[in-house]
């Protein structure tokens, strides 16, 4: 039996998650059983004594309290804290608040000369108006490792169009990709931007994989969904996603639109957003993935990123059955595009410490309520 999310009252009053923090646990309704199930939320106030010198300095209390939230994703094992103190804290890492194009706006660019400077996949090349696929000359994946290139150099300053292209092109790729090697049935797309973000041109580029070993967060996603709807029988992982998200106040939804994208509770890095929708190809999920991505960029400042996709199906490949056998039908299983800001130009700090490399849990810097904020006013904007 389909799982139809239930009829949920409006939560979304809620201006931070402090405030959601307060009325958890909202147990008891059906409307807030995904929230519960998907998520514990826990808050508490720590306490540390402030000289009064370290008191002038940073306009602390003497007697200091701070409250401290804390969201743990139950399915994925993610976990985050929020603490809004935190925006206080002294960063003595600084560097110049401008991204550093080091190719002189393109000209010492081998992305921009992308037909003699770039690598070819033995299958060729998949083109579109707006951008062009190639061949990662410096691979980490087997049998098949590509790029996808915008065809303009400036990698923050994209429109719908452009974008579209570049996920077309990887729809593209990943089919030439498979026929080429049947036995790669794993695709994944990671899109890295900007230096902090682990990108080594500055060139907007993303890269695709097609592998005989999945990544084991690609695993990890399809596992988790099938053991969740073995568990929560007549329920899905994603749709039980999306009803927390819409129960907490942070999911847009359009009416007959086969996409949404909702503000995470529990970010693995700051202001994560998740976009949700059909395919890599649907028109409503790359709209939603550009509105979600302006926002980022235009209205919360974003300049460097990661965008991953999970789930993507590519035809004749059984990448997407772990999760499909628990759906009641393949078509069910939607392509999931996550989000991250990785933090500020400015900061010569990684965004990358020990809590994220060994603790598998992230701090919240931003609000997911301001990101869900900034969601809806670049969907205004941008709205079809
Ligand atoms: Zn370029």
């Amino acid at each position: 039996m389909e799982y139809q999310p239930p009829a949920i009252p409006n939560h979304g009053d809620h201006n931070t998650i402090f405030e959601l923090a307060h009325q958890v646990p909202l147990c008891g309704s059906a409307d807030a059983h995904a929230l519960s199930i998907l998520y514990d939320i826990d808050s508490g106030t720590a306490r540390c004594h402030v000289s009064s010198v370290l008191g002038a300095k940073y306009g602390l209390a003497v007697t200091n309290e701070q409250q401290v939230v804390s969201v743990t994703d139950r399915v994925l094992g993610h976990q985050v804290w929020y603490n809004r103190e935190r925006s206080r804290k002294p960063q003595t890492f600084t560097q110049a608040e401008a991204q550093q194009d080091p190719t002189e706006g393109g000209q010492n660019c081998d992305f921009c000369q992308w037909q003699s400077l770039t690598a070819e996949d033995t299958f060729g090349r998949i083109e579109r108006a707006h951008a062009v696929t190639a061949s990662n000359l410096f691979k980490y994946c087997q049998p098949c490792h590509g790029l996808v290139l915008f065809k303009h150099h400036d990698p923050l300053s994209f429109h719908q169009q452009q974008l579209s292209d570049l996920l077309s092109c990887s729809q593209g790729w990943f089919q030439a990709a498979h026929r080429a090697h049947p036995e790669a049935v794993h695709p994944f797309f990671i899109w890295n931007c900007g230096a902090r973000a682990g990108a080594s041109q500055f060139h907007g580029h993303a890269q695709v994989t097609l592998s005989q070993v999945p990544f084991p967060a690609c695993e990890r996603l399809s596992t988790a969904a099938a053991a969740y709807a073995s568990s929560q029988p007549g329920r899905t992982y994603y749709q039980d996603l999306i009803a927390a998200h819409r129960t907490a106040g942070l999911l847009t939804e359009a009416p007959g639109s086969s996409a949404c994208a909702l503000a995470s509770l529990a970010p693995t890095k700051d202001m994560e957003v998740v976009v949700i929708g059909k395919s890599l190809e649907s028109a409503d999920f790359q709209h939603l993935l550009y509105v979600a991505l302006r926002a980022l960029i235009d209205k919360l400042g974003a300049a460097t990123f990661n965008v991953g996709i999970f789930n993507i199906r590519v035809p004749g490949s059984d990448s997407a059955a772990p999760a499909a056998s628990s759906q009641t039908s393949t078509d069910e299983v939607p392509v999931l595009a996550r989000i991250v800001s990785r933090g500020k130009v400015s900061s010569r700090a990684s965004d990358f410490g020990g809590l994220e490399v060994f603790g598998q849990a992230s701090i919240g810097n931003t609000d997911p309520y301001g990101v869900y904020k900034a969601l809806l006013a670049s969907l205004s904007m941008y709205n079809q």
